[in-house]
């Protein structure tokens, strides 16, 4: 190859590199300037997303605060606030940057919030409370506050962010809304009160009226007046009842209702309550019938009065809403599914005219009455319900009920079964009906001491005592005088009513019963009350009186009463 031919192929080769060259430049220079454009595109959408998340944090209604994370030097500064938080806070933004946020606490910032707030600092945990802090002016303000850790590429704290919300309205208005509520839970309370005392106090009179006209009764009457008085005894009875209704549901509502604890058998309570009603249900021709499954032990503890007053509700509806068939009552051990704790389950099953599907499940409120129209005829106040369902909600039981209508109706409850232990002092449940051969004769021995602060009261009794025979009848108008009365006479039986001034008679039964551990006598007292709710028995046979009757006391209850007290007495002496 000669000099030039050399120079051209070195020329040709040149030429092709510098076309290669070329090509991968114009590449090069395509990539650098898409780059360049992603990198544009990066930068403008990342100061886009600054541009708003500054405007959200700048104008947002929430507090939000940047500190450091600087422990050292009194603590971690401000290094931002936004407007929000200098409006919550009273301090111009000059004023806060770098200050420590804890010039916002006062005397009532909560310490135990503050230590957790701390704590959660320290450790790089998030936080979340509410708050009280101070404005510049002094008012404090409530906030609810959350706290985030910011930490850098190599998980260092570096700052914390806040955010505050001002929730002090909010704040105030749960303050207002609880007050409100507790003050008609007071009114409420109030008002259950003056029920329940108003109620007690109607009782005296109306004890008085129903016991002279049971006195009246019994005198020489021609028909028309006999009755007369018979209305007369029948509307002070159902109004009695009314009064005890409210009374009790009054107690109940007001939280006044403390449960007894005593050793008893059910069975004789399930008998006892039956036998209350057989006059009754014999008179309408009903079929009244009990049994208990042998499961059950003999003796169980609960709250006799309570589970009496249960049952004598459940019975007289199943017969007031009963006009033929039977009414069965029984009852039965079961296991409570929940924690296989032992129950007594009770059944109170009627063939009556049952409750429509659609007021089943009102029938336990308050006032409700299935058929206005049947009631009317039946009588009633719609609060029997009410008052069963809450007794044996207080004793931690269950209630219910099922029916069809115009098939009748199962009322059922449950019960914690506990059985009475052997050491146990078991509850003497007298059979509701006695007949008692006493004579004349032997009650006109007796000599009583009754003590009643109530004129009225103290007249009844004189004229009850007289009817059947005992005219030795001294009076004592409370404690002090009957304990006064006892040491200057022997006395065969007191009656002592419970509530008196001065001293009542559960402070003179126990004073007497003191008294008689030295003598070793003992005097039978009979507690005579006006107040109806169960449990007062417990009360009083607890303290030391020997047999209870409720006003309005009725003449076939006292001579039972006295007739067993000479019974007593008598076969002490055999
Ligand atoms: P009342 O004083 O009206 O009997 P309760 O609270 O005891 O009040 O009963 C509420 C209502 O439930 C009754 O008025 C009646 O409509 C219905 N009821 C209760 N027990 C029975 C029953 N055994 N059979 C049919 N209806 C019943």
């Amino acid at each position: 190859m000669n000099k030039s031919e050399e120079a051209e192929k070195k020329l040709s080769r040149l030429k092709k590199r510098i076309v290669r060259e070329k090509k991968a430049r114009a590449e090069a220079e395509k990539l650098l300037e898409e780059k360049s454009r992603e990198i544009y595109q990066l930068n403008q959408k990342l100061h886009e997303e600054a541009r708003l998340l500054e405007a959200t944090v700048i104008n947002a209604k929430d507090g939000i605060v940047i500190t450091d994370a600087d422990f050292d030097n009194d603590g971690p500064k401000i290094i931002y606030a936004n407007k929000a938080f200098s409006h919550i806070t009273g301090y111009d933004l000059d004023e806060l940057i770098g200050q420590n946020p804890k010039m916002l606490q006062g005397v009532d910032t909560d310490r135990g919030v503050l230590d957790n707030l701390r704590e959660s600092l320290y450790s790089g945990q998030s936080f979340q409370a509410e708050l009280k802090n101070y404005r510049k002016n002094g008012i404090p303000y409530w906030l609810d506050i959350g706290i985030v850790p910011v930490k850098n590429d190599d998980g260092k704290v570096t700052h914390f962010a806040a955010i505050e919300r001002d929730i002090t309205q909010q704040k105030n208005n749960q303050k207002e809304l609880k007050e409100k509520k507790e003050q008609a839970e007071a009114a409420n309370v109030a008002k259950s009160e003056f029920l329940a005392n108003m109620s007690h106090e109607i009782r005296t009179p109306m004890n008085a009226i129903m016991g002279m006209t049971e006195i009246l009764n019994s005198s020489d009457l021609n028909k028309e007046q006999k009755e007369n008085v018979e209305i007369l005894h029948n509307s002070s009875r159902d109004l009695l009842f009314i009064l005890n209704d409210i009374l009790d549901i009054s107690k109940i509502e007001a939280g006044e209702v403390k449960l007894e604890y005593v050793s008893f058998s059910i069975k004789k309570v399930l008998e006892q309550s039956v036998e209350l009603f057989s006059g009754m249900a014999k008179e309408k021709e009903i079929k009244i019938d009990w049994k208990i499954n042998k499961e059950i032990p003999e003796n169980i503890v609960s709250d006799l009065g309570r589970i009496q007053q249960i049952l004598k509700n459940l019975i007289s509806n199943a017969l007031k809403f009963t006009d033929k068939g039977t009414i069965e009552i029984s009852a039965k051990k079961e296991k409570q599914s929940k924690n296989n704790k032992d129950i007594i389950y009770v059944e109170v099953k009627d063939t009556g005219i049952g409750i429509p599907k659609e007021k089943i499940n009102q029938i336990f409120e308050k006032f409700m009455q299935a058929d206005a129209s049947v009631n009317r005829k039946f009588g009633g106040t719609g609060l029997g319900l009410t008052i069963t369902q809450k007794l044996v909600g207080l004793m931690n039981g269950e209630i219910g009920v099922e029916s069809k209508e115009g098939q009748g109706s199962v009322f059922w409850f449950t019960l914690p079964l506990v059985e009475a232990s052997k050491e146990d002092t078991i509850i003497n449940i007298m059979p509701y009906k006695q007949e008692y051969n006493v004579n004349k004769k032997e009650l006109s021995k007796l000599h009583i001491l009754s003590v009643d602060d109530h004129p009225v009261n103290q007249l009844f009794i004189r004229k009850l005592l007289k009817k059947i025979g005992i005219e030795n009848v001294d009076q004592a108008e409370d404690g002090q005088q009957a304990l006064y009365r006892l040491k200057e006479k022997d006395y065969d039986v007191v009656l002592m009513d419970c509530q008196m001034p001065n001293m009542d008679g559960y402070q003179a039964t126990k004073t007497i019963r003191k008294r008689e551990k030295i003598t070793g006598k003992h005097i039978p007292i009979i507690a005579l009350t006006a107040n109806a709710m169960a449990g007062d028995k417990e009360k009083c046979l607890k303290i030391g009186m020997d047999y209870y009757l409720s006003k309005p006391i009725r003449m076939r209850d006292i001579v039972s009463i006295i007739s067993n007290v000479i019974i007593n007495k008598n076969s002490m002496k055999s």
